[in-house]
């Protein structure tokens, strides 16, 4: 059967999905996605495809790629989104459809556990603490069960623990074939198991980091697959530009000179002047950093442009230079004699290509800057992912009519698609926008005040906190607060816990206080019938990525429309590089940008076809701004509430019993 007809069947009335899956039923849009993802896949070639909320596009990408029986690597923006497809839907599918595939998780080597380093772990003087040490206990007695040495299977191990990276490994530390455990290693085991399945289940920082180094199995497993997905490739650009960037510190020429002087003392005593060699390095570096000496600023940004000016930059990069190549010519005698002395040539070799690079004139779709803080940090990237993506990505697959999805909720704000097509490179890929099936005029509302303080006043938080405080208290919590910045986010939680302290009524969830699992599981059970209710003020990864179906969220209030702050260096290099093309910068950049992330925020509230929400944007620009057409074009068709007076009938409206009707599903993907 044809793939198109086998995709068909599968989505019917009377296919596998029917009847086993809770509350499916078929749905044009998600029938369309599916039947493009199957020409792509048979045909080879590009697709870019937005599914609106509700389409159910990881079924439409999913249920193709598998019945293909082709190999795949899917891509998607977080290890919580891997695990999701990798431990929910996939496996689903694929006993759904009968198919024995073989599938692989794989992430980068610090989500795993070295067991060499776990073992030198206690006697670091680091873990002098009883909590860590408890800790270190529990993912010792986790280490003789688990299959993956995935840390994320840790309970109550949180991503930031310090903990970490002494019990999982770098490039730098790791021993490789000379570690005792090398047989044994998760590492390896992850990359053998990705290397030999039919689905490989990667995220984009992955995929990216691994273009640069080329260490972590992607560049291996990239050329033997005949289609790759990107999932939430709305974040693509992004990413990509993060890890295809390039950084050199004088903290890190320090160390260097730190570890040559006590390596070389240690393995290689007499055998070259280890102690000078280190102290040039270490003088050099001081001198760059010194450059800024009398800078009165704690951090300071500024373009490298140094080949137009005349700067002193040039001397004493090379003055850097010329250290890196004595201690390299003098460590290129004595490597050879311990595996030691190898990885710090090694180390050197790479700090002497970044610096060339810095000596290097910029690339024209490049930007390059300085931080300067403790140490001083020079900073290269790419303007976007376009070059890479043309010229070290989509040609890995010439010759096999490899195939390219690129799919996300919300990718823009034209048929085109024109930012993801253009910033990621995808020149010639077909395009694909299915709309989503909700009935956002029936289900929601916008609301955008008129008598409040404008974005910049002192007291706009404040009046955003007794906003949130007015619908929670109506709806008995069941509010979300999203802020463009953590000091906003700061300042609305501090408003809302003073105005709420000494009572019994609601809580205030506020993210940063506790793991962000834990607190999306405490807003949740805060929602059920009987609880008091909770307000949860969020900011940064919150705007995306987060399901509240039903009524758990009713009311979304948003405190300021979300430009991106005008200091980042690659976007006033991107502006600069607009104007100079005679474009305006605000248009074709900054609102293309807020009204993306706008939307992301927003699609926090309605979730499911039975879900009733208000938006509120606490932003007076909106409804004052010739561009505040364009970003209300940018959001779903909501109704539009213009008094206050109909913002509270609205809430009221959201009380009745019949407007807070369950989901009809829990957050899956059909
Ligand atoms: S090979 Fe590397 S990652 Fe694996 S256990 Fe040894 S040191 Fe750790």
């Amino acid at each position: 059967m044809a793939l198109s007809a086998s995709v068909a069947a599968a989505f019917g009335p009377s296919g596998p999905l029917a009847g086993v899956v809770e509350a499916y039923r078929p749905r044009e849009g998600q029938l369309q996605m599916a039947q493009a993802v199957a020409e792509v896949l048979e045909q080879g070639g590009m697709l870019v495809v937005e599914a609106g909320t509700g389409v159910g596009k990881t079924y439409a990408y999913l249920v193709p790629t598998l019945l293909s029986g082709k190999r795949v690597l899917i891509s998607t923006a977080t290890k919580a989104l891997q695990d999701q497809l990798f431990g929910r839907d996939i496996p689903q599918l694929r006993q759904l459809l009968g198919l024995p595939l073989r599938v692989a998780l794989l992430k980068g080597r610090s989500s795993y556990l070295c067991l060499n380093r776990m073992e030198s772990a206690r006697q670091d003087w680091r873990l002098d603490e009883r909590s860590a040490l408890a800790q270190l206990a529990r993912i010792e007695s986790w280490s003789h069960g688990t299959q993956t040495g995935d840390l994320a299977e840790v309970d109550a191990l949180d991503q930031g623990s310090p903990l970490l990276p002494l019990v999982s490994s770098t490039r730098d530390n790791c021993l490789g074939a000379r570690c005792p455990q090398v047989q044994s290693c998760f590492v390896n085991r992850a990359r053998r198991e990705a290397l030999a399945a039919d689905m490989v289940v990667i995220n984009h920082h992955l995929f990216f980091a691994d273009l640069n180094v080329r260490e972590s199995g992607v560049a291996e497993l990239l050329p033997s697959v005949h289609a790759v997905v990107f999932d939430e490739a709305h974040q693509l650009n992004e990413i990509g530009v993060q890890f295809l960037g390039r950084q050199l510190s004088t903290g890190q020429l320090s160390a260097m000179a730190r570890d040559l002087a006590l390596t070389g003392q240690e393995h290689a005593r007499g055998l070259a002047p280890w102690s000078e060699l280190a102290a040039r390095l270490e003088q050099a570096a001081d001198a760059l950093r010194a450059r800024f000496a009398q800078s009165e600023r704690i951090e300071r940004i500024e373009r490298m442009d140094w080949q137009a000016t005349g700067e002193r930059w040039p001397v004493l990069l090379q003055a850097v230079e010329q250290a890196l190549v004595a201690l390299l010519a003098a460590l290129g005698l004595v490597a050879e004699t311990a595996p030691e002395l190898q990885l710090l040539q090694g180390r050197a070799s790479e700090l002497r290509a970044l610096l060339q690079l810095f000596l290097q004139p910029l690339p024209l779709d490049g930007v390059r800057w300085l931080e300067l803080g403790r140490q001083l940090r020079m900073l290269q990237s790419p303007l976007d992912v376009s070059q890479a993506m043309q010229t070290r990505v989509l040609p890995s697959g010439q010759g096999t009519k490899r195939s390219w999805v690129f799919t996300s909720a919300t990718l823009g704000h034209d048929e085109k698609l024109s930012s993801v097509v253009d910033s990621c490179g995808l020149a010639g890929a077909r395009t694909l926008r299915v709309p989503s099936p909700f009935d956002y005029a029936k289900q929601s509302a916008l609301y955008v005040p008129t008598d409040f303080p404008k974005p910049g006043d002192g007291a706009h938080s404040a009046a955003v906190a007794a906003l949130a405080l007015q619908g929670a208290q109506v709806l008995g919590g069941r509010t979300l607060v999203l802020t463009t910045t953590l000091r906003a986010m700061r300042s609305i939680g501090d408003a809302l816990a003073l105005a709420l302290q000494g009572l019994d009524e609601l809580e205030v969830l506020v993210q940063g206080a506790r793991p962000k699992r834990e607190i999306l599981a405490r807003f949740l059970q805060a929602g059920e019938a009987g609880r008091g209710g909770a307000i949860l003020v969020a900011s940064a990864t919150f705007w995306e990525g987060i399901d509240m179906p039903g009524d758990a969220l009713q009311l979304l209030v948003i405190d300021k429309l979300p430009f991106t702050p005008p200091d980042d260096p690659v976007l006033q290099a991107r502006s600069k590089a607009l104007e100079a093309q005679g474009k305006s910068a605000f248009k074709h950049l900054h609102l293309p940008r807020a009204a993306l992330a706008l939307r992301q925020g927003a699609g926090r509230l309605i979730r499911r076809e039975s879900d009733q929400g208000v938006l509120v944007v606490c932003d007076l620009r909106l409804s004052q701004m010739g561009y505040g057409r364009q970003l209300v074009a940018a959001l779903p068709a909501m109704r539009r509430l213009d008094s206050a007076a109909e913002f509270a009938a609205a809430l009221q409206e959201l009380t009745r019993p019949s407007t807070t009707a369950q989901p009809s599903s829990s957050s899956l993907p059909w």
